[in-house]
């Protein structure tokens, strides 16, 4: 199953139409599911990211991109789209080896998701346009006042290392439609599909400077781009901590900025739900991706007459998954991204059994090379430290409601805002319960990724703006209004 050779991206910048030395050193990439070396990328320092902005900028203010037709930079993303597809292969096991996902789950999703993103934006780019309005004479003389989206200029792009090719072609898709120019900083973590991508970037004829992509830790490669005067907007994914550092630093300098952070996102469960229905979904929400998904359903709410036949159900659910190698067809949860990241799961796993919520499977880390924790499953109550905070790892908690105003308050109840479930074979008492709930999205007896259709991101904690669909496309746009006096 695994692709016969996975051929590795270059390791250089990608600057200007060129790849270059980066003059920040060098860095491991390494395999989360072995701790093996699979790569060592450059690094840039500031100076690079000022070339790689100056670059961007060039091709922004006088460059060929914003002054392309519409319906040429939108043919442009379709070849995009289809070099994506014909190397489908490479981009997910790229990604296996790189976050330790299963290879079949990164093509059925990820990769997937990313041509789908890049053909919705590119049939987008010819057909971004402003309004004609009706207004009295001016001065007695008759005026006509119409508006124009023009693209915002330089998007200084920070993505995450959990889904990095389906959340970079988001960040890409719709700031190229809109006729924007990128510098892209990957997560270091999972740096090596963005550099494929920039790969095909210059196979398909982009021109220089379109997209440029600069590796390197957040501290340096990260604040230099979040810092840079000659950046219009910074559109992050990533940590509420780190989104703070970038949301004071775009209004530092008025940038525009989406913010796409993170997430406790709650799963209802009413009365009369179909527990043997929702139970492979719902555990899927908590476990795909080892947990480390954005919307991640951690809190399931549990009307208490079910509490037994819920556990139970998505119990089953956790014994069934397969740990392991993500190239082997049969793996359904691989690695934790790193050793950091395991020993943060474990400490939540401590401070759950510690405030005496009741485990009911898992809570171990596996003692084999690699990250991995087995998908563990509380009873608690939403106080508790499991419950309010983000784990980012395969730890859910079960918790009970008595009624539905009880079940919308806890639902509510925590700093984010991305994401609920509702299960329940009512459907109007689904739709009145999503109207209740502070959250960017609600799916309704369902779950799973996004769709590049409709708009994506979070209230309170959980971010500020929007990305994909029209609103997304719109976020990498101003609104220009010219009067004209006959
Ligand atoms: P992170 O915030 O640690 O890192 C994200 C990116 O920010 C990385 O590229 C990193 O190098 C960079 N960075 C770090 N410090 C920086 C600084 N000082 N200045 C500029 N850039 C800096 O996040 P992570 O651990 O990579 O990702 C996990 C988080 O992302 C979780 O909270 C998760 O919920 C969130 N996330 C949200 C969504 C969404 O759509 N809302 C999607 C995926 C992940």
């Amino acid at each position: 199953m695994k692709p016969t050779s996975i051929k590795l991206p270059r390791t250089e910048l990608f600057i200007d139409g060129e790849w270059v030395p980066g003059n920040g050193g060098t860095f491991a990439v390494e395999s989360p599911t072995d701790g093996s070396v699979i790569a060592e990328l450059h690094s840039a320092d500031a100076g690079d990211v000022d070339r790689a902005v100056a670059a961007a900028r060039r091709a922004f203010d006088s460059g060929p991109w914003s002054k392309m037709p519409g319906a040429e930079r939108g043919k442009l993303l379709y070849r995009l789209a289809d070099l994506i597809e014909e190397n489908a292969a490479s981009f997910a096991g790229l990604e296996s080896l790189d976050v330790g996902k299963p290879y079949l789950d990164n093509l059925a999703i990820d990769v997937d998701m990313a041509i789908q993103t890049f053909r919705h934006f590119a049939g987008w780019a010819d057909k971004l346009h402003g309004s004609t309005i009706p207004v009295p004479n001016h001065m007695g003389r008759p005026r006509f006042s119409f508006t124009e989206r023009v693209p915002v200029g330089v998007v200084g792009a920070i993505t995450p290392w959990n889904a990095p090719t389906m959340i970079t072609s988001w960040k890409l898709a719709s700031a190229l439609a809109a006729g924007c120019t990128v510098v892209l900083k990957p997560a270091e973590d999972a740096p090596l599909v963005s550099q494929l991508l920039a790969e095909l970037v210059a196979a398909a004829g982009f021109p220089a400077g379109v997209l440029n992509v600069v590796n390197g830790p957040g501290h340096v490669t990260g604040a230099a781009i979040t810092g840079h005067h000659d950046i219009d907007k910074l559109s992050f994914t990533g940590s509420p901590e780190v989104g703070k550092l970038i949301g004071r630093a775009a209004a530092d300098q008025f940038k525009h900025v989406t913010l796409e952070l993170g997430g406790k996102s709650p799963q209802i469960v009413f009365k009369d739900a179909d527990i043997e229905a929702l139970a492979p979904i719902a555990a899927a929400s908590i476990f795909a991706n080892s947990g480390q998904t954005c919307a991640a359903g951690t809190r399931v709410l549990v009307h208490r007459s079910r509490i037994d036949d819920v556990a139970g159900a998505l119990a089953a659910q956790a014994q069934k998954q397969r740990l392991g190698d993500p190239f082997d067809a049969h793996t359904t949860m691989g690695s934790l991204i790193n050793a950091s990241q395991r020993e943060r799961v474990m400490s939540y796993v401590n401070a759950g059994v510690e405030q005496g919520a009741e485990l009911v499977t898992g809570g171990k880390a596996l003692d084999r090379p690699g990250y991995f924790v087995e998908p563990t499953l509380f009873v608690g109550t939403n106080d508790l430290k499991i419950a309010q905070e983000e784990i980012f790892g395969p730890v859910g908690t079960i918790i009970p409601f008595d009624d539905t105003d009880e079940a919308i308050r806890l639902a509510n109840a925590t700093p984010y805002g991305l994401a609920a479930v509702i299960w329940s074979q009512n459907i109007g008492e689904a739709i009145i319960a999503s109207r209740a709930l502070r959250v960017g999205a609600v799916w309704v007896n369902s779950w799973g990724a996004p769709d590049p259709r409709v708009p994506w991101g979070g209230m309170k904690t959980s971010g500020i703006g929007r990305e994909l669909g029209l609103s997304g496309l719109l976020a990498n746009t101003e609104e220009r209004l010219v009067n004209v006096v006959c």
